[in-house]
């Protein structure tokens, strides 16, 4: 049994169903754990493909110096149409451990939760 980057699970139940296009993530948490595991992972296409277009950078890419290490969802509101995460992630990098507090914005677009911007901090 593989544990997902998230923390959540195994990873073939959790975030890997959503990595691999077999479902898509019903709620803005579940969202940001699947694209925390994709920046462990190192899965850049499925970073490009849950920004919002308005707001995706051109070169979307996990930085491979940075290892995370692990994921706290603090708190987490969803209308249905837009909704909220906030969450503590951490990892390691050439300087040591650090952590990224980000309060993080989702929208349903076709459908589909996408990952809008965030505060940091
Ligand atoms: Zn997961």
């Amino acid at each position: 049994m593989v544990m997902c980057p998230c923390g959540w699970g195994e990873y073939a139940s959790c975030c890997g169903p959503l990595h691999e296009g077999e479902r898509a993530a019903t709620t803005p948490e579940e969202l940001m754990r699947s694209r925390y595991a994709a920046f462990a992972k190192g899965d850049a296409f499925y970073l490009a493909r849950t920004w919002h277009p308005r707001t995706r950078p051109d070169d979307v890419s996990a930085d491979p110096s940075i290892r995370w290490t692990g994921l706290d969802v603090l708190a987490s509101a969803s209308d249905g149409e837009t909704g909220t995460v906030d969450f503590v992630a951490r990892y390691v990098d050439s300087s040591g451990p650090g952590e990224l507090r980000e309060h993080s914005r989702f929208a349903r677009r076709a459908g589909r939760w996408v990952y809008v911007d965030g505060d940091v901090g």
